[in-house]
């Protein structure tokens, strides 16, 4: 791999980084969509489906900005936290477990992600590119509601899971 030699190769290798992240989750929720049982989490996974094809969309925007191309990097952490995901559903359980397991899984996702946007924003901010960093912010914040979204999910999946 090439050296990175300025904060803005850095910066670029952190937006593919993160770019390679999205599009890894948008092959990967149909299916965890597919495994969900309970209809407020199938509902609340839908609607991160839909804004994860915006927030790739929203990074592409970003490198036609910069004229560079979104492509060329593997995000590893998100390969193994979505094979962690395909490890608990080859796994049989009740309908209940299984929901928590999507959850365990899904909350590690946005926890990366919302690290990552953060990291990525504090970068746009010092190279300043302000519209940058307002983009990557917006999505951080859409990481952090869809991780409260799941938190609210897991109380009634926890109990009826505990129930069993
Ligand atoms: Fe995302
Ligand atoms: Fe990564
Ligand atoms: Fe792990
Ligand atoms: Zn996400």
């Amino acid at each position: 791999m090439p050296a990175l030699n300025t904060l803005m190769a850095l910066y670029l290798q952190q937006l593919r980084d993160l770019y390679s992240a999205e599009t890894q989750l948008l092959g990967a929720l149909p299916r965890l969509i597919a495994a969900a049982s309970d209809q407020t989490l199938r509902t609340g996974l839908e609607r991160h489906l839909d804004q994860t094809r915006v927030q790739a969309q929203r990074l592409e925007g970003l490198f036609m900005d910069l004229d560079q191309s979104p492509g060329g990097q593997t995000c590893q952490a998100m390969r193994g936290l979505l094979a962690e995901g395909d490890e608990l559903l080859r796994r049989d359980a009740p309908p209940a477990v299984r929901d928590a397991g999507l959850i365990a899984c899904a909350q590690r996702v946005e926890h990366y992600e919302i690290s990552a946007y953060g990291t990525a924003a504090k970068l746009a901010d010092v190279l300043q590119l302000p519209h940058h960093a307002e983009r990557l912010r917006l999505s951080e914040r859409e990481e952090q509601a869809a991780d409260l979204t799941l938190t609210a999910a897991a109380t009634p999946i926890n109990r009826a899971a505990l129930g069993l």
